[in-house]
């Protein structure tokens, strides 16, 4: 008999503990998972390492290191040209994932109406089953997985609490326009409805600018943001993230994340401090490397027979497979692990309704060049089209 809650239960095991272990097993190369093949920054971990010898070991605030805290508003102020309050507006979290947990675990009433986009990030919606909440969801469909307004103004009713819109958007690669975040601006004023919104993409565009839903008029009084120091420092394993949101906000975030993780490892605090407070240069390089790691396999991609949908930013595109023969998601990705040699997600997990995703595969390209290589190189040799 299983002793699992049958709240977790429901949700079954996570689509990347499950892949991650298939393919090592396997001896998969590993473009599913997203973290990086390389190690972060030395001048960040170097701050980390020389917090460990010189500094504070114990327990940091549970709001996070003033240091950190300072860095985060100034990174914010370059970003947007706004302030937030380091004391009241700014809360330092383990990684975005309890961000997202605090943040929708302080904000909601059980009975509560959560709208979600799909595909969305696996742990949203088992966090508003957590909170008690019930989710009602829209889907972006391929090619140009555009936010359906009229469709989305049909979820928002008199229980919405919160919206959670993820942009840069995993898995699509989607960055949100101006006319799709004020279109979702004008439902959230209109219903009164509180919007999260996950960046920890924030530094990967290509060839388009950010839109930060906080910007919006009037919207950062009803806007939670959300980041980390995974992605933007190749630190995927350091799970340091924050919420930023006015005081009213701050202090239902803070009320959850004082009882989920009190705080967060004090030594990464200083790392991150560190990274943030890079020169403009740091963000810039970071963006351009992207861009040539996503052309590159976007091109190999495309020479294997996949028909690819080109990101605007994020580090993962999604290619359709069914070219290859009709096979689900996850069968297809069963047969690249086993038969081929390369490991990918399958997205169907990231929907409703698992068909949604089923003509799908996720690459991940936050990997060096010679592992890229070589996975087209199997890719090539393994993968045939049907006549
Ligand atoms: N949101 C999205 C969209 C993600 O892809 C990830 C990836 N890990 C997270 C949140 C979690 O971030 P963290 O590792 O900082 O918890
Ligand atoms: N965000 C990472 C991805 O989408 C994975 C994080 C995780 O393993 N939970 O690949």
């Amino acid at each position: 008999m299983s002793y699992v809650s049958s709240r977790f239960a429901s949700f079954g095991s996570s689509v990347f503990t499950e892949i991650t272990s298939v393919a090592r097993r396997a001896g998969a190369i590993d473009l599913g998972q997203g973290y990086p093949t390389w190690e972060g920054p030395d001048f960040v971990k170097e701050a980390a390492v020389v917090a460990i010898r010189d500094r504070s070991n114990q327990y940091p605030p549970s709001i996070g290191l003033p240091v950190l805290r300072e860095a985060i508003a100034a990174r914010w102020k370059l970003d947007t040209g706004m302030t937030a309050d380091p004391d009241t507006e700014i809360t330092v979290t383990s990684g975005c994932t309890e961000a997202l947990a605090a943040t929708i675990l302080g904000l909601i009433e059980p009975g509560d109406e959560i709208i979600l986009l799909e595909p969305f990030y696996d742990s949203y919606p088992v966090c508003a089953e957590m909170a008690g909440a019930t989710v009602r969801s829209v889907v972006l469909r391929p090619p140009d997985f555009a936010i359906p307004l009229d469709e989305l103004e049909s979820v928002f009713g008199d229980n919405t609490q919160l919206i959670l819109v993820n942009s840069p958007h995993n898995p699509t690669g989607r960055v949100f326009s101006r006319e799709e975040l004020e279109g979702i601006a004008q439902l959230c004023r209109r219903h009164d409805v509180i919007a999260v919104t996950d960046e920890v993409y924030e530094h990967m565009t290509y060839d388009t600018d950010l839109v930060r839903m906080a910007t919006l008029g009037d919207m950062w009084e009803r806007t939670v943001s959300l980041s980390s120091t995974g992605k933007t420092f190749s630190l995927t394993g350091w799970k340091t993230g924050w919420a930023i949101a006015p005081v009213h906000l701050s202090e239902a975030v803070r009320a959850a994340h004082q009882f989920l993780t009190y705080t967060v490892p004090n030594p990464m605090q200083w790392g991150t401090a560190a990274g943030l407070g890079a020169g403009q240069s740091y963000f810039d390089e970071l963006r351009s490397d992207y861009q040539r790691r996503r052309d590159f396999l976007a091109d190999g991609l495309g020479r294997v027979g996949f028909d690819v949908f080109l990101p605007e930013g994020t580090y993962f595109m999604l290619a359709d497979h069914t070219g290859f023969g009709e096979r689900t998601d996850v069968e297809f990705v069963h047969h690249l692990i086993n038969e081929v040699g390369v490991a990918a997600i399958p997205p169907s997990s990231f929907y409703t309704d698992p068909s949604d995703g089923s003509a799908l595969v996720r690459f991940a390209f936050c990997k060096d060049d010679p592992t890229m290589e070589a996975a087209l190189e199997r890719l090539e040799a393994g993968l045939r089209r049907p006549p």
